[in-house]
């Protein structure tokens, strides 16, 4: 059996033979090639799961605190390699290295840290009451590794979203295969890098390049649990893929995340967030602000700022000092242009932008939609783009309405000055999460969970959630064998009137005729 002196003294991980088919990349920013990449055939899925599964035995049994230990190097190679990577990953998103570091890195360094300090905790053995029926037992529950898992992830925020879910998984003693996004490569390599620097047993990460296809492979092939980050179309494939042999899977899908912002709101605050949050990572972002609703009496006064802030939102590459990349895959922009025309036909105002930028590569003018409202594809379907579509409200009540009656429901905000109103708003959000006066924060807390409802998906990750969600609880009980029978066992002979005694005692909650009846059950021979 493998022992703590392997991750100790690790071997390096093995390239992976790719297939024969490849995958161009085009810059986003350029439109130039920038390379071809791998796509991993069902046989190779299969023998990168092979080894995951080879490997995994040994990966579960190993200590948490060395498999810990381990995974801390990844802290090492991002100081050494962290602006190397953000430069990859711009090349490859097209996104500006200030957000790359923010967006994509710092939250793995917050996460290792959370969970050095707080795994153990998690997923330690815990004692949980014995039921009054079994006085004298010791029970327990322990979380155990499932085996291998599969953790499939978008182009978005590609290094985040794969990183992330794969240290969960690993920290919570599984294997992982990972199958990142066919729109980012470079970042899939970036990862796999990652993985081989500090050092793991074969098998402990395989990472599979490739597109749906490759995808498709790895659900059907020996895996234990899915993870999937995608889109809702995706997941119900990846859940049909499950249900066939059955086993678990996590759906982080996609949002229309609603920002409420009442009269008595900080409005200059809002603006400013409003625009970050929605225009952050060129839109693209599952948490992005994607209807904002505004009271009444200051929708006019809010629609100005919003104006004034868009307007100061500088667009270009990452070499470029801006704040707004493109957008990272080339078809999103249809969906952008579909929307924003189908807006138009049905009564939105465009106030800014509305059109591509008359540059290569695949840019979109930050744009501000007014007038909009349930029906139009902008405000029933996710956007995914640059776009902030404002909706006016009457009052808080139509606001909570509009935002919860919608497919959606992965983050919400609320924006008042009043913190006690706003944490009663925030209940009533039918969301994942809700943020009071701020914006898509609490996914970056690593002590938080996060994840969907509705069409959103199901399933948490990050805070306790995150390891719990690669385990399978197992519930343990203890007797110290003293006694040679129990009053519960054979024979059944005589136990009918002192069981129907227990039976009455617990329905009326007498605990002293409880007592009685169980000193009577074990007389009987
Ligand atoms: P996508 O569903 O097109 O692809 C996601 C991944 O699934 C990719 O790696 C892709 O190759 C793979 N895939 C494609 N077909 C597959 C199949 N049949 N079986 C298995 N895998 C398959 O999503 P995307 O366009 O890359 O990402 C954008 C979507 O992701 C948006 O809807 C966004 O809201 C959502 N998203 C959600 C979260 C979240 O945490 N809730 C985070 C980021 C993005």
């Amino acid at each position: 059996m493998w022992t703590r002196n392997v991750l100790e003294d690790p071997v390096q991980a093995e390239t992976i033979p790719q297939g024969e088919r490849t995958n161009e990349k085009r810059s986003p920013v350029t439109g130039q090639v920038l390379g071809r990449f791998p796509i991993a055939s069902a046989a190779e899925v299969q023998a990168a799961v092979a080894r995951a599964r080879q490997a995994a035995p040994a990966w579960k049994s190993s200590s948490l605190e060395g498999r810990m230990r381990l995974l801390m190097r990844i802290k090492d190679v991002l100081r050494t390699h962290g602006e190397e990577y953000a430069r990859r990953i711009g090349e490859d998103t097209g996104k500006p290295h200030a957000d790359a570091l923010m967006s994509e890195m710092l939250p793995v360094l917050a996460t290792l840290d959370y969970y050095k300090k707080n795994a153990e905790k998690i997923l330690g053995r815990k004692k949980q009451p014995s039921s009054i029926l079994f006085p004298g037992k010791a029970s327990y529950v322990e979380h155990q590794a499932i085996g291998v898992v599969a953790v499939i992830s978008p182009w978005n925020f590609p290094f985040n979203l794969a990183i992330i879910p794969v240290l969960s998984a690993l920290i919570s003693g599984n294997t992982v295969v990972l199958k990142p996004s066919e729109v980012t490569p470079i970042t899939g390599e970036v990862v796999r890098e990652i993985f081989a620097r500090i050092g793991l047993p074969v098998g402990v990460v395989e990472v599979v390049q490739g597109d749906g296809g490759t995808g498709a492979a790895l659900c059907e092939a020996n895996v234990d649990k899915i993870f999937f980050t995608g889109s809702v179309a995706t997941g119900r494939k990846v859940m049909a893929a499950a249900a066939k042999r059955p086993i678990p899977v996590e759906l982080e899908l996609g949002g229309k995340d609603a920002m409420i912002v009442l009269a008595d709101a900080n409005l200059k605050r809002a603006a400013k967030a409003a625009v970050w949050g929605g225009l952050l990572n060129c839109g693209q972002a599952c948490v992005s602000v994607e209807r904002i609703l505004v009271e009444a009496p200051v929708h006019d006064r809010f629609v100005e700022l919003l104006r004034t802030e868009v307007s100061n939102v500088r667009v270009g590459g990452p070499d470029e000092d801006a704040d707004m990349g493109p957008m990272i895959f080339g078809r999103q922009i249809e969906t952008v242009e579909r929307h924003v025309e189908d807006a138009k036909k049905r009564g939105a105002k465009v106030l800014l932008g509305g059109h591509r930028l008359d540059r290569p590569g695949q840019f979109y003018a930050p744009t501000l939609l007014t007038n909009v409202s349930p029906g139009m594809a902008i405000y029933d379907d996710e956007t995914f783009g640059p776009v902030l579509p404002v909706v006016k409200v009457a009052d808080q009540d139509e606001a909570i309405r509009l935002a919860n009656d919608h497919q959606y429901g992965l983050n919400g905000s609320v924006w008042t000055r009043d913190i006690k109103r706003g944490l009663a708003l925030a209940s009533r959000l039918e969301c994942g999460q809700a943020t009071v006066n701020d914006l898509i924060i609490s996914v970056g807390n690593p002590a938080l969970p996060f994840g969907g409802v509705k069409n959103s998906g199901f399933g948490r990750y990050h805070g306790p959630e995150g390891l719990l969600t690669f385990t399978q609880p197992k519930a343990i009980m203890v007797d110290r064998g003293l006694l040679n029978s129990e009053p519960f066992w054979f024979p059944f002979r005589g136990k009918y009137g002192p069981m129907k005694d227990a039976f009455d005692a617990l329905a009326e909650g007498r605990m002293t005729k409880l007592v009685g009846a169980f000193v009577k059950l074990a007389r009987v021979r």
